[in-house]
C-alpha cells in the first residue's frame, strides 16, 4: 500500500551511543522525550537475570553490576563480519560475550541465548517506536533511520533489517550528516556550503553540503571514520588511570570486568565535565581488593581540562586531517565554506570546538542542537518522502566505490566514490573460455583505496551461457545504487534481451526467515511489555487505594464498630485489602483487577461513612 501524507513517520537517529526519535507536527519538527522524559536513550540493552529485556537508560543504569548481559555501542558491529578488524576489537574491549554466526556473522550471547546484532539494533529501535507510540497514542509504523554516512553497503542493509524486525516499515534510510544539514537548512531560503562535523560516541563523519534555494540539499562530499568517537577519549582517560593505578598498587585493573566498567563511567563523566569546568574530580572507593586479607583499594585523581585535552589532542587532530582530505576531493578551499554545523556529544568538548574554528576559520554555528539535529532532519525527510506538497530534494552521494574484481584480482570501478545516489553504471561482460556456461563475479565496495576481502559485497554467477567461443557471449550488468545507499545488480543478455536475476549474497546478513523468526519474538515482546505495562499500571492503582482505604480505616471503625452491621463491614473491608495485597504481591494482572473493583466500592464507602455528619 502506498503511503499516504497522514501517516504519521518518524525519524530515527539510531546512535552508537545514544539514540534519538522525532516527528513533525503542524510543519514543526518536534524531539520526542522518552517515558524518563530524556530527549535521548542510551542505546544499550541489557538482559536481567529473571530474563527481562531492559532498554535506554534502566540498562545503562544496571550496567555495572550486570556487565555480560549488558550491550552498549552494538552500531560498532551491525553489517560486519566475525573476522573483521572491528569485531576482533570488540571482543578485547566489550564485556558481553561475542560469538561466531551462521553467516560468519556475529550473535551476541546474552544469558545463554544468542541475538543477531540487528536484533540488538532493533530493540533500540522497537524502544524509540514505543516511545513515539506513547506520545501520539497510536500504532506507528513508518520511519525514516539514519546511518552514518560512511555505512558500508552491508551495514546500511543491515539497518533496515533491524527496522524490519523492529515492526517498522523503513521508508528511507538517510545518512546522520545530511540529515543534520536538512534540519539546519529546512525552511531557511540560503545559498550556502555547509559543513556538517559529527563527533560521536564511536564515529566520526564529516559531510559537505550545498544548500540551494527551494529546498535543494546537495552532498558535494562525504568521509569518516568508523572508529573514532568519544569511547576513545574515554580510553585515554582510562589508559591513564589505569597505568598509575598499575605503578602505585601493582594490581591490573582491567582483569575485572566490574573495575573496568565503574573505569569506562567514571572516565566518560570526568571528559563530560571538563566541558563545563577545569577540573574533575574521579573517585572510586573500593575498586578492587587484593591479597588474601582482601584489602579493599580505592582510586582518586583530580583530572585536569589541559590533562585531557593533552592526552587527547591527537584524536581532534586525526578528525581535523580527514576534513581537509575531504575539501581537497571535493577541490574546495577551507573559507569557502559557509557555515560550520556541530553534531554529536563529543562536540561539546571545547578542544573540539576551537580547533574546528580554527580548522574553518570562523565559529561554528550555534543555532543547532548537536544531540537533537539528525532525528530532526530525518523526521523532516519522512514528512517530505510522504507529502507531494513538500518542496525538499535530497541528492546525497555514495561514500565508496562500487565495483568488481576480474580474474587478474584486479580492482576495476565501476561507480566512483562521491557519486550522487542514486545511480547506476552498466558494464558488457564476455567470456574467457571457449564455450564457458557461466561467469562469477565478486561485488565490491572499496573503502577509500583499500580493497580486501573486508570489502566483499556479495557475488553472483551469470549462468546458462549459450556454448560459444570465448568473447562472443555479451551480457550487460548493471550496478545500481538506490536511495538508501543500497546496492543491487542485474543483467541482461544482449543477444537475446533475456534478463538474469542476480542476487547479491552478502556474506553477513540474515535470511527471510531469520529475520521473520526475529521478527515473531520481537511480537512477543511487544505482548509481554504491553502486560507488564497495564499491570504496572493497574498495580500503581490499586497501591494508592490500599493507602487510601488504610488511611480511612481508623476513623470509619471509630465512626461504626459500634454497630454489627458495621463490624461486618469492616471486616469485609479487613478481607479486601488482605486479598489486593495479596494479589500485588503475587503479581497477578486478573486478581488485582478484581480486586481493584472490590477496594473501590469500598473506598467509596468509607468516604461516604466519614463525610456523613455524626
Ligand atoms: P552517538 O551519535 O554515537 O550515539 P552522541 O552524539 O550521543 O553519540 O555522543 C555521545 C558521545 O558524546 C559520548 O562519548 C559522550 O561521552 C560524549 N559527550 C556527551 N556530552 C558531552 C560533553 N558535555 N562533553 C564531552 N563529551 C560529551
Ligand atoms: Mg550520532
Amino acid at each position: 500500500m502506498k503511503p499516504t501524507s497522514t501517516d504519521p513517520v518518524i525519524g530515527i537517529d539510531l546512535g552508537t551511543t545514544n539514540s534519538c526519535v522525532a516527528i513533525v507536527e503542524d510543519g514543526v519538527p518536534v524531539v520526542i522525550p522518552n517515558r524518563g522524559g530524556y530527549k535521548t536513550t542510551p542505546s544499550m540493552v541489557a538482559i536481567t537475570e529473571a530474563g527481562k529485556r531492559l532498554v535506554g537508560h534502566i540498562a545503562k543504569r544496571q550496567a555495572i553490576t550486570n556487565a555480560e548481559n549488558t550491550v552498549h555501542t552494538v552500531k560498532r558491529l551491525i553489517g560486519r563480519k566475525f573476522d573483521s578488524p572491528a569485531v576482533k576489537s570488540a571482543r578485547m574491549t566489550c564485556a558481553y560475550e561475542i560469538v561466531e554466526g551462521p553467516h560468519g556473522d556475529v550473535r551476541i550471547k546474552l544469558r545463554d541465548q544468542l541475538y543477531s546484532v540487528q536484533e540488538v539494533s532493533a530493540m533500540v529501535l522497537q524502544e524509540m517506536k514505543l516511545v513515539a507510540e506513547e506520545h501520539k497514542g497510536r500504532e506507528i509504523t513508518k520511519a525514516v533511520i539514519t546511518v552514518p554516512a560512511y555505512f558500508s553497503d552491508s551495514q546500511r542493509q543491515a539497518t533496515k533489517d533491524a527496522g524490519q524486525i523492529a515492526g517498522l516499515d523503513v521508508i528511507r534510510i538517510i545518512n546522520e550528516p545530511t540529515a543534520a544539514a536538512l534540519a539546519y537548512g529546512y525552511g531557511k531560503e540560503i545559498d550556502k556550503l555547509v559543513a556538517v562535523f559529527d563527533l560521536g560516541g564511536g564515529t566520526f563523519d564529516i559531510s559537505i553540503l550545498e544548500i540551494g534555494s527551494g529546498g535543494v540539499f546537495k552532498v558535494v562530499a562525504t568521509a569518516g571514520d568508523t572508529f573514532l568517537g568519544g569511547e576513545d577519549f574515554d580510553a585515554r582517560v582510562i589508559d591513564v588511570l589505569v597505568k598509575e593505578f598499575y605503578d602505585e598498587h601493582k594490581v591490573e585493573l582491567r582483569q575485572d570486568r566490574m573495575a573496568l566498567q565503574r573505569l569506562k563511567d567514571a572516565a566518560e563523566k570526568a571528559k563530560c565535565e571538563l566541558s563545563t569546568v577545569s577540573e574533575s574530580d574521579i573517585n572510586l572507593p573500593f575498586i578492587i581488593s587484593v591479597g588474601r586479607s582482601n584489602e579493599a583499594l580505592h582510586l582518586q585523581r583530580t583530572l585536569t581540562r589541559r590533562e585531557l585535552e593533552e592526552i587527547t589532542r591527537d584524536l581532534v587532530e586525526r578528525c581535523m586531517e580527514i576534513c581537509e582530505a575531504t575539501l581537497h576531493d571535493a577541490q574546495l578551499k577551507r573559507t569557502e565554506i559557509d557555515e560550520v554545523v556541530l553534531v554529536g556529544g563529543m562536540t561539546r568538548m571545547p578542544l573540539v570546538q576551537s580547533m574546528v574554528g580554527d580548522f574553518f576559520g570562523r565559529e561554528p554555528c550555534k543555532g543547532v542542537h548537536p544531540d537533537e539535529v539528525v532525528a530532526v532532519g530525518a523526521a523532516i525527510q519522512g514528512k517530505a518522502l510522504l507529502d507531494e506538497s513538500e518542496e525538499l530534494i535530497l541528492l546525497d552521494v555514495t561514500p565508496h566505490a562500487l565495483g568488481i574484481m576480474t580474474h587478474g584480482k584486479k580492482f576495476e570501478e565501476l561507480i566512483g566514490q562521491n557519486t550522487t545516489v542514486p545511480t547506476s553504471q552498466t558494464k558488457v561482460f564476455t567470456t574467457s573460455r571457449d564455450n564457458q556456461t557461466a561467469v562469477k563475479i565478486l561485488v565490491l565496495q572499496a573503502e577509500g583505496d583499500r580493497v580486501d576481502e573486508n570489502n566483499i559485497l556479495g557475488e553472483f554467477i551469470l549462468k546458462d551461457l549459450r556454448p560459444a567461443p570465448k568473447g562472443h557471449v555479451e551480457i550487460e550488468v548493471t550496478f545500481a545504487i538506490d536511495s538508501d545507499g543500497i546496492v543491487s545488480v542485474s543483467a541482461k543478455d544482449l543477444e537475446t534481451g533475456r534478463e538474469q536475476s542476480i542476487q547479491v549474497t552478502a556474506s553477513s546478513g540474515l535470511s527471510e526467515e531469520e529475520i521473520e523468526q526475529m521478527m515473531e519474538k520481537a511480537d512477543e515482546y511487544l505482548v509481554d511489555r504491553r502486560q507488564s505495562d497495564e499491570f504496572e499500571a493497574m498495580r500503581q492503582q490499586v497501591e494508592k487505594l490500599i493507602a487510601e482505604v488504610e488511611r480511612l480505616f481508623p476513623d470509619v471503625e471509630h465512626i461504626v464498630a459500634s454497630s454489627d452491621f458495621g463490624r461486618e463491614a469492616l471486616g469485609k473491608a479487613r478481607g479486601v485489602l488482605d486479598l489486593a495485597r495479596r494479589a500485588v504481591e503475587d503479581r497477578n494482572l486478573a486478581a488485582l483487577k478484581e480486586q481493584n473493583e472490590a477496594l473501590s466500592r469500598t473506598h467509596r464507602m468509607f468516604k461516604g461513612v466519614v463525610s456523613r455528619p455524626h
